[in-house]
């Protein structure tokens, strides 16, 4: 694929490795160190280390079966794109059909901008379909608007809410038997941690939702479930891919997830290897749930009594949300 201009965004630096480092298994020059695995990693041995990570995860959780069709929720951001490039990557060894879709959430803003060009972009040069859905278009509002018209503390919340709902929906009238979200580990560990903090138990079961099974509810899939954060930007940027930083939507530093990112971060730097032993705690957790067949009942899936989408209440979040935007 062809490389992309750098965008102006700021850029994190992910090759952090001093130049005199060498890889740990052959003597080429390093660009990465793994503290959880206290190794070096040249870009050869690096590509093959991730590539490896990425096959096995989606075969470990059979998140995809010959003949699927994949929906991938493109925010157009880094763990995004670099998704996209991947499962475009599998799809050449493993017959299944690659669908992309972007919420453009409507933000006023140059990052808002850029990750949909980033996501159009890459789209076309992948020659993957790909469908962007307007906020405004869907629910008469921009993410804007919304968050000035319900007055929300946390604009991350209500983001999510419709995010969730209206990629769900997209992607079953598309078509989709299975909608990937690019959720890294660093994702995933904070997911787990702050159902915790907030007391959600059942939700936290249902994080591996691929499991259920219901004609309205597309099953989600996590690939880069066990990729750590840094390791997916690296692989992007080494790939060539256009990524910006993470850090450019105006909104982010409301998030509870900020807060507990910072923690997590600052643990993962401390004792390495945190964040796999959080991810295999909960599946260990959750096994031993679904074995003993705990969670079952919980797994049903509701419908809301307003729209009729999945839902595990009697009303959706989202039917809560548009019920107190003026009509
Ligand atoms: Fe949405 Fe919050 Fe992410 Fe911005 S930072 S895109 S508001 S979830």
């Amino acid at each position: 694929m062809s490389v992309s201009k750098n965008l102006s965004c700021e850029r994190e630096s992910v090759i952090d490795v001093p130049k005199d480092k060498k890889c740990s298994i052959c003597s080429r020059d390093a660009v990465i160190f793994l503290p959880y695995a206290n190794k070096y990693m040249c870009q050869r041995h690096f590509f093959r280390h991730f590539e490896k990570r990425f096959f096995e995860t989606i075969r470990e959780f059979e998140m995809i079966k010959k003949g699927e069709t994949i929906a991938l929720g493109l925010s157009g951001g880094k763990d995004s794109t670099t998704l996209l490039y991947m499962l475009n990557k599998l799809k050449k060894r493993f017959p299944f059909k690659l669908i992309a879709i972007t919420i453009d959430l409507g933000i006023e803003c140059d990052y808002n901008r850029k990750i949909i060009e980033i996501a159009r972009g890459t789209c076309k040069s992948l020659d993957v379909p790909h469908s962007i859905f307007s906020l405004k278009n869907d629910i008469g509002y921009t993410l804007d608007e919304l968050v000035a018209k319900t007055g929300t503390r946390n604009p991350c919340s209500e983001c999510g809410v419709v995010r969730r709902y209206l990629l769900n929906k997209h992607a079953r009238e598309l078509g989709a038997d299975k909608l990937a979200i690019a959720h890294t580990l660093n994702d995933t560990a904070q997911t787990i941690l702050m159902n915790i903090i907030r007391n959600e138990p059942m939700r936290l079961l249902r994080y591996n939702e691929h499991l259920v099974h219901d004609g309205r509810f597309v099953p989600r899939i996590k690939p880069f479930l066990r990729s750590p954060e840094r390791e997916v930007v690296l692989y992007g940027r080494l790939k060539g891919l256009n990524l910006l930083d993470k850090k450019c939507c105006p909104y982010s530093s409301y998030a509870f997830r900020s807060f507990v990112r910072a923690e997590v971060e600052q643990l993962e730097n401390k004792y390495p290897g945190s964040m796999f032993k959080i991810l295999n705690s909960f599946l260990s957790l959750q096994r031993m749930f679904r074995e003993r067949g705990d969670d079952k009942s919980k797994m049903i899936i509701n419908y809301c009594s307003i729209c009729g989408e999945p839902s595990s209440e009697g009303e959706c979040k989202f039917c809560k949300l548009v019920k107190q935007l003026p009509r």
